[in-house]
């Protein structure tokens, strides 16, 4: 069996896919994708594609090694996303081949059905109270949102209340079972997540989320230590390697991105290396159907996973939705807060190619928005 072809498409609202075509006629999909920089990763898979052609799909371990080890210069988000799509490819069809979904072949499931949650991402109250509510109704039982827009360098009173009447207001709309996990985006600096996380532990948030950026690992022992919150923390970590310091710092949540941290093979390393100071996995995933399947897969699983993020209704999904590019939407429905467990081989959701192709055509050029505070400097978004 040889990997004959290696094809990738620019789907909106902003994500990448690829398809990995052999001559058995198995073909594995995966989504090797950066948010705002996808043209990047899709020049980046090309690339990595030229060692591919021709290799048996089968060695998955071997590949990773060689796309990642086997760079002089590795890691970072561009090279890591570019690594992630194809390995969830190659893992796509390994389990077709074997005729297993990915999960059999990671040691089998070790749970029946996996918890998710959903986004809301109404930024004023009125608007914040309906989506949770839209969210609960839907079944769901945990939500996440966003605890600010833009921070001034240092909060003042005005917004550091402005915060803390957020994660009240949709703890209230939540009521006192569900679970409520706190976005900050890094938005705020060490100094404003010691002074705001313990004005928030009485809503009881499931975690605060990028409470610093995350190439700050040295500042997070002091944030973690401030409150009772816990902390999570990995969108932007790309290995292993990455999250040894968040961990060593006391992140009771990792979070890395299927698409971004090397795929399934890498993010099953980083959960494993988690167990080690008791933390969580609840793995990053605003992103399409393939990322998504990856990140299922590793959660049944996976011992230690926590919770999946998924995309559905996302804010950023404007134009077109995760469903859109399934054939078979029933893999990703979510009843009374959980998803159940994909039978199908490999990844478990069948793609619909055509649609997929059509769209291409057209493209996308997604970029994040570009924030400035009120003097005119540049601002974390
Ligand atoms: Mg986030």
């Amino acid at each position: 069996m040889k990997i004959t072809r290696i094809e990738t498409f620019l789907v909106p609202p902003r994500w990448l896919f690829c398809r990995v075509e052999t001559n058995d006629g198995v073909v594995g999909w995966g989504e090797p994708v950066v948010e705002g920089r996808a043209e990047a990763v899709r020049a980046a898979v090309h690339v990595l594609a030229e060692y591919l052609v021709g290799r048996d799909p089968l060695r998955v371990e071997d590949h990773w090694q060689v796309m990642s080890t086997g760079g002089f210069y590795r890691g970072g988000p561009v090279l890591s996303s570019a690594l992630a799509g194809l390995d969830q490819a190659l893992w796509d069809i390994a389990g077709k081949t074997y005729g297993v979904p990915v999960h059999a072949l990671l040691g089998g499931h070790v749970r029946d059905r996996a918890r998710v949650y959903a986004w809301t991402g109404g930024d004023e109250p009125a608007e914040l109270a309906d989506g949770i509510a839209a969210r609960v109704e839907a079944g769901f039982t945990a939500v996440k949102i966003n605890a600010s827009g833009r921070m001034p360098a240092l909060a003042g009173p005005a917004a550091v209340k402005g915060v803390v009447d957020r994660i009240a207001l949709a703890r209230d709309a939540l009521g006192p079972d569900r679970d409520l996990a706190v976005d900050f985006h890094g938005r705020i600096g060490a100094a404003d997540a010691r002074r705001i996380l313990p004005l928030i532990a009485e809503f009881h948030p499931l975690f605060a989320e990028e409470p610093v950026l995350p190439d700050r690992p040295h500042l997070l022992p002091g944030v973690v230590a401030a409150s009772g919150v816990p902390v999570a923390v990995g969108e932007r970590l790309y290995s292993r390697w990455d999250f040894r310091p968040v961990l060593e710092a006391g992140v009771a949540v990792v979070q890395p991105d299927l698409s971004h941290a090397g795929g399934i093979s890498e993010t099953r390393r980083i959960a494993a290396l988690a167990e080690v100071w008791d933390a969580r996995l609840a793995p990053h995933c605003p992103l399409g159907p393939l990322a998504l399947a990856a990140s299922l897969q590793v959660a049944f699983a996976t011992p230690n996973f926590l919770i999946q993020e998924q995309s559905i209704g996302i804010h950023y999904n404007e134009g077109a939705d995760l469903l859109d590019y399934v054939t078979d939407p029933e893999v990703f429905r979510f009843t009374d807060g959980y998803v159940a467990r994909p039978l199908r081989p490999g990844l478990g959701v069948e793609i619909d190619e055509a649609e997929v192709r059509r769209v291409d055509a057209v493209g996308h050029a997604w970029r994040n928005p570009v924030w400035r505070h009120e003097d005119g400097a540049v601002a974390e978004w």
